[in-house]
C-alpha cells in the first residue's frame, strides 16, 4: 500500500452539490420562512466558518428570517427534499468532478481516503452511484465523530488508522481548512470559479495557510507530484 494518503471532503471537491445541498438549502429555508435566499448569501455564511453542517445553516437561515420552527422539523424537511422517495432526490442531481483516468492515475500513487460532513451512509451512496470502481478507505462521516468539523477528530481518525509519510486534506470551506491545520495535515483549497463568492474563498482559504487554492480536483496532481 502506499505510504502516501490523500483525504477528500466530498461536498464541493468529488461533487458538485450547487443544485443538491445548496438547492435544498434554498427550498427548506423558502418553505419555513417564504423567502428565498441566495446561493451568494449561503456562500457568505459558508465562509464565516461554522457553518458546515447544512441542517443547522438552514435552521438559522429560517431564524434569521423571523420564523421559529422546531429544529427536528426543519431537518426533516431538508431530507424529504434531498433524499425525496430513493429516485427522485435532490441528492442524484450530483454531479461527479473528476475527469476520466484522474483517480486511476491518483490510485496507483495514492491511498485515498474521506472525511465529509455527510452522514456516511449519504456518502457510500453517492461516491456508489458515481465511482463503483473507486475504493476510498476509510470513509469517515460526521457520525463516525463527536465533534464535526472544524474539530479535526475525523482526520486525526483517518491519520492514526492509516500511519503515511505524506498526506494532504482536500476541501473546499474555511471549516476544512481549520481541521486540517488542526490535525497538522498540508491543506489544498478547492474554490470553484463559479461559486458567488469565488476571490473571498480564494483569500479566505489562503489566509487559512492553504498549500495551493485549485478550481478544481482536475489540477491536483499538479501539486501532489511534486
Ligand atoms: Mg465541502
Amino acid at each position: 500500500m502506499s505510504d502516501q494518503l490523500l483525504i477528500f471532503d466530498m461536498d464541493g471537491v468529488l461533487v458538485d452539490v450547487t443544485e443538491s445541498y445548496r438547492e435544498t438549502i434554498q427550498r427548506t429555508v423558502e418553505h419555513f420562512s417564504g423567502r428565498r435566499i441566495s446561493r451568494p448569501e449561503i456562500q457568505d455564511w459558508k465562509n464565516r466558518g461554522g457553518w458546515n453542517d447544512d441542517w443547522a445553516l438552514s435552521n438559522a437561515l429560517i431564524r434569521e428570517a423571523g420564523v421559529e420552527v422546531p429544529y427536528q422539523s426543519v431537518v426533516d424537511y431538508f431530507n424529504s427534499i434531498f433524499h425525496g422517495n430513493g429516485t427522485d432526490g435532490l441528492i442524484m442531481r450530483e454531479r461527479w468532478i473528476a475527469l476520466d483516468g484522474l483517480f486511476e492515475r491518483l490510485s496507483q500513487r495514492f491511498q485515498l481516503a474521506v472525511f465529509t460532513g455527510r452522514l456516511r451512509w449519504e456518502a457510500e451512496l453517492t461516491l456508489q452511484r458515481c465511482a463503483p470502481h473507486l475504493r476510498f478507505a476509510p470513509i469517515i462521516g460526521t457520525d463516525d465523530v463527536t465533534r464535526p468539523k472544524p474539530a479535526p477528530e475525523g482526520l486525526i481518525k483517518i491519520c492514526d488508522q492509516s500511519p503515511a509519510a505524506r498526506r494532504w486534506y482536500i476541501g473546499d470551506t474555511v471549516d476544512d481548512a481549520r481541521c486540517a491545520r488542526e490535525a497538522g495535515v498540508p491543506f489544498i483549497g478547492i474554490a470553484a470559479p463559479a461559486n458567488p463568492r469565488y476571490s473571498e474563498l480564494v483569500r479566505v482559504l489562503r489566509a487559512e495557510k492553504a498549500i495551493a487554492v485549485l478550481d478544481d480536483i482536475n489540477q491536483l496532481e499538479s501539486v501532489v507530484s511534486a
